[in-house]
């Protein structure tokens, strides 16, 4: 993260957008997660890049974190066709075919009251209907985050922009089932992979399960650890007709509502970033009907960013395998969205420097769900603590723009085992060679 550039596949992807901006400049806001500097069109550019990349399996910032760039755009530019338009999903190539049926995005509610106020809406056009609204019934779902498609029986969409996407029957053709045994033909839905398969087969090949969506839809040819997991049924189509839900009536959901939430944002071993609540009565979702963007009888509840201040006790630099040197920050312990953070990981000393992180600074710490946690702004500065020599071979450290680095390419203990470790992970499939046995395989004098 603090050396934070584009990589090949990256560009590749992005060369299909016809974004005309520094690059350098986006790269720059990415590492730094600063956006003031960007000019609207760099912000405009920086949202595709974004929306494009995590669409293909390789995004480089968080979900949150894009939702916030979006936000700073549309506050300028509310009538954008960007902002306006269904955010596309985006394959690198190939032709785009109409769907069978629209495909929009969810409203997105943040709190309790939200919900209640959608709830309303819905009683509202009840009683314009006449119906009782003793009788109407709303369902709650996990919302999955997986990669969205729509399967009409024959063939399998990307949800493209919403109207038009791309044909990736592909996948079934690769042995793709649908969920719980369940038929084709069954509409919306997503391609998930179980969380503890990924955890167990596959995290050591893929940076996320994103890839593994992307690679499953890809034209060429398939990973065979992919196809592996599409034959073990950990890799699936899971329509939303299917999926497990609670349903009841407005006054019992509102009754137990964060025992609802819980316990259907905790029902499938997917990987889920918030529940979908939706009116089933199909006279009320005609009568609610759709904006542009999204269905009016259905919103999504989500958690937001959980934040705290905390103090630091001191920076303790560590050198990676290239020689920089990375601080992190001890931090007094504290809870956080229910774990226990001792330490944060700065971008760089230049950071450490011009904020002042050191001892008795205060640091506004952001975490969402299960995500690491972030420095979100340095809300006390104190003295920066900065180290004069390599904490491993205790070289000089010199200056290298925003970072500090250890010059000792051929004799550093850090970067020697780093660059081990590194090797054998990329490797993978090597018993034995953790970082414990590859420290004392260094302090033998092994250094290849
Ligand atoms: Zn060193």
């Amino acid at each position: 993260m603090t050396e934070f550039k584009f990589n090949d596949t990256q560009l590749s992807i992005m060369q299909d957008l016809e974004v005309d901006v520094d690059l350098n400049r986006l790269e720059v806001a990415i590492r730094n997660n600063s956006i003031e500097e960007l000019d609207d069109e760099e912000l405009l550019a920086l949202l595709k890049v974004v929306n494009a990349l995590y669409r293909s399996g390789f995004p480089v910032v968080e979900d949150s974190l894009y939702d916030l760039y979006r936000e700073a755009f549309a506050s300028k530019h509310p009538n954008h066709p960007y902002i306006t338009s269904v955010e596309s999903e985006v394959l690198s190539s190939g032709k785009t075919v109409a769907l069978p049926q629209k495909m929009l995005s969810t409203d997105k509610a943040y709190s309790k009251e939200e919900i209640e106020k959608w709830l309303d809406r819905i009683l509202k056009a009840a009683e314009e209907l006449n119906i009782d609204t003793k009788a109407i019934e709303i369902r709650v779902t996990p919302k999955l985050d997986g990669y969205a498609a729509y399967d009409d029986g024959e063939r399998l969409y990307t949800r493209g922009d919403g109207v038009k996407g791309q044909d990736v029957s592909r996948a079934f053709e690769r042995g793709l089932k649908v969920a719980k045994n369940g038929e084709r033909g069954l509409g919306a839905g997503e391609i998930v992979i179980d969380k503890a398969y990924f955890e167990a087969n596959l995290s050591q090949f893929f940076e996320n399960s994103r890839n593994i969506q992307a690679a499953i839809i890809a034209e060429k040819n398939v990973d065979e650890r992919v196809l592996e997991a599409i034959n073990d049924g950990a890799c699936v189509f899971y329509p939303f007709a299917l999926i497990d839900d609670w349903v009841g009536s407005h006054v019992d959901l509102i009754a137990d509502f964060e025992n609802i939430i819980d316990k259907i944002w905790n029902a499938v071993g997917y990987d889920v970033d918030g529940v979908i609540l939706e009116a089933t009565d199909s006279l009320i979702k005609e009568h609610m009907g759709a904006t542009r963007k999204f269905h009016r009888w259905q919103i999504a509840f989500k958690i937001n960013d959980e934040a705290a201040e905390v103090e630091v006790i001191s920076v303790t630099p560590q050198t990676s395998r290239t020689g920089r040197v990375t601080p992190v920050a001890e931090l007094v312990p504290t809870r956080i969205s229910g774990a226990t953070i001792s330490r944060v990981t700065v971008h760089h000393y230049n950071m450490v420097k011009t904020n002042g992180v050191g001892p008795g600074a205060i640091l506004q710490i952001v975490r969402s769900g299960l995500v690491i946690p972030k420095i979100e702004k340095v809300i006390k500065p104190a003295d920066p603590q900065i180290p004069e020599s390599c904490p491993s071979c205790q070289s000089h450290l010199i200056w290298e723009s925003d970072h500090l680095v250890c010059p000792n390419k051929s004799d550093c203990p850090a970067q020697t085992e780093n660059t081990l470790v590194h090797f054998f992970k990329t490797l993978g499939n090597n018993d034995g060679f953790g970082p414990k046995n590859i420290e004392k395989l260094a302090n033998l004098g092994i250094r290849h």
